[in-house]
Order: structure tokens, then C-alpha cells, then sequence
């Protein structure tokens, strides 16, 4: 359906498309979220002075009462030092794994719509991954954790802050991430969600999901 259709049938038409960036403007294959996962256990077992076996088990269980686990450390275990972790846990040079995208880039300039993106991963993660694939220019905002507070998805906040900023609704603005829950936070608000579940590994997951960035334009 066109937009034009669509209005006329009375649908709500999209006018934003708010991305997740990990794994989602990227494929999960590149392996660049497993290397930056180890080094989060790798950062936490450091900080807690524990090995990265009960590091990973902590992690497992706190990470259920928060959206990322930066919120975890700061909310239970008292980080203060927010930029180390970050650096840590986001070298320069790991987006060396992510190759340039210039499908993805013309998909994206085909969409005739603003864009944005509402990431848990710090602007400097943000910026280096979106110039490797070649596609910085083409976001209206980026709004990243620290943005966020360190409150990051699924938080109802850090949805509603982001389209506070983009002027838009939930109702009228696309959000496409590879997580469930942050797609479910994102449902929850009444907005339109999309599960970018490249690998299939969310079999059970009850909502509209899509394989490749480009099958998004059936829910325009
Ligand atoms: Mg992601």
C-alpha cells in the first residue's frame, strides 16, 4: 500500500524509522557484538575482582532487571567510571570486522523517510561503526546511552526521550532492533516495532519480525 492508500484507508502512516545499530544496520554474522560480549565479561570480572566464569553467571541474572549491563554495574555493583568501561568494552579498530554496506546505504537514501537511531552502545562505538559502513550522513539523530543517561532501552524513557527529540510519535515512527525485549519495550508504548531476527534465533517471538533490513518496507 501506498502512503497516499494508506491514508486514505485512515491507517497511521510512518514517518520516522527510529534503527538500533548493533546487529541490526549490520549483519549478526560479523561477530562484532561476541567480541565486544567478551570483553564486557572481561571488564566486569576485572572490576569485581572475580573469575569471568561467575563474571558471565552475575551477569546473566542482573541483566534481567536492566536493559544493559553498564545499568547493572552502576545500579548494583557501583561503577563510577562509565568512560573506562566504555573504552573498554569498545576498543578503537573493533569495527574493523564490519565491511562497507553500499546496498544498505542505497536502501536507506530509497526510503524517502528521516531516519534515526536509539542504540545502548556509546556515540564513539556509534560513529566508528557508521563510517566503516558508510552511512553516517544519513541519520537525522543518534541518540546513544550516554545520551540516554546510562537508561537505555527498554526502558519507556529512553523510547520516549528519543521521539520526543525526533518530534514524532510511537505510533508513527518505525523501531527496528535484533533484541526481543527492546522491541517488546518499544510495542508496549503502542508503537510499531519490527524484530530484525537475521539468524533466526527467536523462533517463539510473537510479534512482525523481518530477516533483512530491506523487507521493512512492507511495514511502511
Ligand atoms: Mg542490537
Amino acid at each position: 500500500m501506498r502512503n497516499d492508500e494508506g491514508q486514505a484507508a485512515g491507517r497511521v502512516m510512518i514517518r520516522y524509522i527510529l534503527f538500533d545499530l548493533d546487529n541490526t544496520l549490520y549483519s549478526a554474522k560479523t561477530g562484532m557484538e561476541e567480541d565486544f560480549q567478551r570483553r564486557i565479561i572481561a571488564f566486569t570480572a576485572r572490576f569485581l575482582g572475580i573469575t569471568p566464569e561467575d563474571a558471565l553467571a552475575q551477569r546473566q541474572e542482573g541483566i534481567t532487571r536492566y536493559g544493559a549491563t553498564i545499568e547493572w554495574l552502576i545500579g548494583d555493583k557501583g561503577l563510577t567510571a562509565i568512560d573506562e568501561y566504555y573504552a573498554a568494552v569498545h576498543p578503537e579498530g573493533e569495527e574493523d570486522v564490519i565491511p562497507p554496506d553500499p546496498q544498505l546505504r542505497l536502501f536507506l537514501e530509497s526510503l524517502s523517510l528521516p531516519l534515526a537511531i536509539l542504540t545502548n552502545s556509546p556515540r564513539e562505538h556509534t560513529d566508528r561503526v557508521l563510517k566503516k559502513i558508510g552511512i553516517t550522513d544519513l541519520f537525522t539523530h543518534i541518540f546513544d546511552m550516554r545520551w540516554n543517561g546510562n537508561q537505555g532501552k527498554p526502558l519507556p524513557a529512553a523510547f520516549t526521550r528519543a521521539l520526543d527529540a525526533l518530534g514524532s510519535d510511537a505510533g508513527s515512527t518505525l523501531f527496528i532492533d535484533d533484541a526481543p525485549r527492546y522491541v517488546q519495550g518499544y510495542l508496549n508504548l503502542g508503537g510499531k516495532g519490527l524484530l530484525r531476527d537475521e539468524l533466526g534465533r527467536h523462533p517463539d517471538y510473537p510479534h512482525p519480525r523481518i530477516r533483512e533490513l530491506p523487507e521493512l518496507i512492507r511495514y511502511l
